[in-house]
């Protein structure tokens, strides 16, 4: 039975295997020179020490060798993007074809979306969820007006029930009950980004593909969270960036899955450019377009070597690791965060997340009754790193790889010392 004692969480930390990784990581300190209490992996993971001499060593590649680094550096940068493939793929349980690092989130949704939302005039329509992440909700809404419909008529929301926060998945078997013959595209987000809800990804591409529609997901809070299982989910395809779990640094290139079914099939319409394009003819310029196999096969550009190495730089140390011992640390972080929170009272802190930890990955959604943005800005002036969303929820991310149980105590400790003095209440 866990205890909430710092002594306790202390005992924890020298018990976990994971613990020295914390070493490898940059931790964000405050003017005094404290080290912050960072809870927002979630949202932009820390920088790895090593990220620096990966960069550094294709800087220096560049300087000596120039154009020949394409070829001739110690990381040849042709094939650089072929170096991540492996270690992307353990990390998001796909084969090493399904995947590929390329571009941005939202610049992949759209790629996704250009071979897999093939709507007709009666089935056009697209479900997400009703808190779908902003950015996903903009592009499947300019999809559907770039197909000439009208984006809120063609958009179908899986809203959670009356004062209730999660989403079940009979309430989507409804709706596809209802309009399935009309959904060209089911498009949720792996793991929600404000209730931290992991989803099955498995039940829902199944239920999507029993009404013919394609199912797409976004794993932005999934990749490097939870073990994902992209491949055998069955999903079409799916998109993530490597700035969150992933470590690789603000705005980084993101992650694209599609899956080995669709793999061979160049009858698949798709936006290209040279690096879609048969390798072996790429630079013969003059050639009729060929397309490479698998994900590469959506590659438009060859790819900023210096935002790979840091994601190389990451993925070198997830591969290390392996996600079935990171997933394992984090639920029991988790799962210790989640105990000390209840000792602050049910009637005063309110945890939205699932408490099944299969269905979550380390973030929890708290919600302090009365509070405003006032508290996390208390928690903030603690030390403690959190993220606020509107109109109530502080996110909170532990990460197995540099947060400790330490860190969890402390920051519980700091909120419910806030909550006594409440000082946050309007
Ligand atoms: C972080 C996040 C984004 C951000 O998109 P970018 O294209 O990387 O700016 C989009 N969707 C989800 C679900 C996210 O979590």
């Amino acid at each position: 039975m866990h205890k909430a004692t710092l002594d306790y969480a202390k005992q924890q930390d020298i018990l976990d295997e994971l613990s020295n990784y914390r070493n490898q990581f940059h931790i964000p300190k405050d003017k005094h020179g404290n080290e912050l209490i960072y809870m927002t992996g979630n949202s932009l993971g820390l920088q790895p020490k090593q990220t620096k001499a990966y960069i550094d060593q294709e800087l220096e590649d560049w300087a000596n060798l120039g154009v020949e680094g394409h070829t001739e550096a110690k990381n040849p940068w042709l094939p650089y993007h072929e170096f991540l493939a492996e270690s992307m793929a353990n990390v998001v349980g796909a084969k090493p074809i399904e995947v590929v690092t390329m571009n941005t989130l939202t610049a992949n949704l759209h790629l996704m979306m250009v071979s897999f939302y093939k709507p007709t005039k009666t089935r056009y329509k697209i479900i997400i969820e009703s808190d779908a992440f902003p950015s996903d909700k903009y592009a499947v809404e300019s999809q559907l007006r770039h197909h000439g419909f009208d984006d809120k008529e063609g958009l179908i929301l899986w809203k959670p029930r009356k004062n209730e926060e999660l989403l079940r998945y009979e309430d989507l078997e409804a709706i596809l009950e209802k309009h399935g013959n009309e959904v060209a595209l089911v498009m949720i987000g792996g793991v929600n980004y404000y209730t931290g809800q992991y989803f099955d990804l498995k039940r829902i591409a199944k239920l999507g593909h029993k009404h013919q529609c394609m199912v797409g997901f976004d794993c932005a809070h999934g990749a490097g969270n939870v073990a994902l299982n992209l491949h055998d989910s069955g999903a079409d395809f799916a998109v993530w960036c490597t700035y969150k779990y992933l470590n690789s640094g603000p705005g980084s290139l993101a992650g694209c899955f599609v899956h080995e079914k669709h793999a061979y099939n160049k009858g698949l319409n798709r936006f290209t450019g040279w690096w879609s394009h048969n390798k072996q003819t790429r630079f013969n310029m003059r050639q009729e377009f060929d397309v490479l196999p698998g994900a590469e096969g959506w590659q438009l550009s060859n790819p900023p070597i210096l935002s790979m190495a840091a994601i190389k730089a990451s993925l070198d140390i997830f591969n290390e690791l392996g996600m079935k011992k990171l997933t394992d640390k984090s639920k029991k972080l988790t799962g210790y965060f989640e105990f000390l929170l209840k000792q602050l009272g049910e009637d005063t802190i309110k945890i939205i997340t699932p408490t099944n930890p299969e269905a979550r990955g380390c973030q929890l959604s708290i919600q302090v009754l009365n509070a405003n943005k006032s508290l996390h800005n208390k928690l903030t002036e603690a030390g403690v790193i959190s993220d606020w969303r509107e109109p109530d929820v502080i996110r909170c991310a532990p990460t197995p790889l540099y947060n400790s149980f330490q860190d969890v105590y402390h920051m519980v400790d700091k909120l419910k010392k806030i909550i006594r003095e409440k000082t946050y209440i309007d």
